[in-house]
């Protein structure tokens, strides 16, 4: 019988029973990280991609019931960023050596249309070598076009679980999964590298719900795939739920990797937020990007998704130098380049 990994790689579907032993954790987990390492190596050598993180705004309409900015938490100080603010943090980036900026936030009704679309041209216009991505949820097909023509280059917009009924536990009844995978089926459509994604260990989470997740990457292909645990905020209805573990996101990442050869993997802040040593092990489990914080300090903290989300050290941009090292220490390279889908 030739190994599950190779078929995995190779594109084939699996059965139920093949799935559940891998997310199980029944596989060997070495052969398993060595298996993704080898595939991830096969088109990016050692290459790690950096992105510019940068939190634009905390207001949010929704109300995803793990998040802690969903809007009914009215304990959340809500913050925006300026368009000049936004520039500086660019720039700060760019001395730095980041290629790509990503502009994140809350569902934020002052972000209209035009705005985005200007702030997108502007940023293009100053670093025409740069790409920039956009995070900020689910909008209209005719927004994400402008924003395309705009110069956006990417989009990030996890589907967080690929199973309905499930979307449905860890989501308001206004919050639509079938709205959620039209937006990325547009995103896709234009022309974006369009980013899904999943939480691990989320609440109500079985091995039946990763392994649809696992379905939908085979069934979607997208270019860049975010994996973190699920850690409670203290602030939601989530509060008392335990946090994804260390090894399950890990699998998954490997599991990605293997399914997807060519995606662009971050080594997401949960993972480094819920192990000291977590970004370096998505590293070798198959991850191939990190995304360190350009938000203005005064902020940070105030982009809290979920408690103690590390934003220093590492995870920031300032932390750069030290991020090289240890990236080196796990026996990659942290390249200065837009570092784009192959
Ligand atoms: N509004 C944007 C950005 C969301 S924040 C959007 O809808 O895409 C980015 C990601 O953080 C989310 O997609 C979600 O997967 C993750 N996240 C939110 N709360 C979290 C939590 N409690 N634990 C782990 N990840 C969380």
């Amino acid at each position: 019988m030739t190994d599950l990994t190779d078929r995995l790689a190779a594109g084939e579907e699996l059965f139920d029973d093949e799935w559940r032993f891998l997310i199980e954790g029944y596989y060997d987990k070495q052969l398993l990280f060595y298996r993704a390492d080898e595939v991830r190596r096969r088109y990016y050598e050692t290459d790690v991609y950096i992105r510019g993180l940068i939190e634009i705004s905390n207001y949010c309409r929704n109300d995803c019931l793990y998040c802690g900015i969903r809007r009914s938490n009215a304990d959340v100080s809500r913050y925006r960023l300026a368009e000049e603010e936004i520039f500086a943090c660019c720039k700060q980036g760019y001395e730095l050596g980041f290629r790509t900026f990503v502009l994140q936030g809350g569902e934020d009704a002052y972000h209209t249309t035009e705005r985005v679309a200007e702030l997108v041209s502007a940023i293009k216009e100053k670093y025409p070598d740069c790409a920039v991505t956009l995070s900020l949820g689910e909008r209209p097909r005719r927004d994400y076009e402008i924003w395309y023509q705009a110069g956006a280059d990417r989009y990030l917009l996890r589907h967080e679980t690929a199973s309905r009924s499930h979307y449905e536990k860890l989501h308001p009844p206004e919050q639509s999964h079938q709205r959620r995978m039209e937006c990325l089926r547009d995103l896709k459509q234009i022309g974006y590298q369009t980013g899904a994604g999943f939480m691990v260990g989320s609440p109500f989470q079985k091995t039946e719900e990763l392994i649809t997740d696992m379905r939908f990457l085979q069934e979607v292909q997208p270019h860049m795939v975010g994996i973190g645990p699920f850690i409670p905020h203290h602030d939601t209805p989530f509060a008392g739920e335990p946090a994804g573990s260390l090894e399950r996101t890990l699998t998954m990442v490997a599991l990605t990797r293997l399914t997807l050869p060519k995606a662009l993997i971050p080594a997401t802040t949960a993972l480094g937020t819920i192990h000291p040593q977590g970004r370096e092990l998505g590293l070798k489990a198959g991850a191939n990007v990190v995304m360190p914080n350009l938000s203005p300090m005064a902020v940070r903290g105030q982009y809290s998704l979920y408690d103690n989300k590390a934003c220093t050290g590492q995870e920031a941009a300032e932390g750069l130098a030290a991020l090289k090292e240890s990236v080196a220490l796990a026996g990659y390279r942290v390249v200065e380049s837009r570092g784009d889908a192959v």
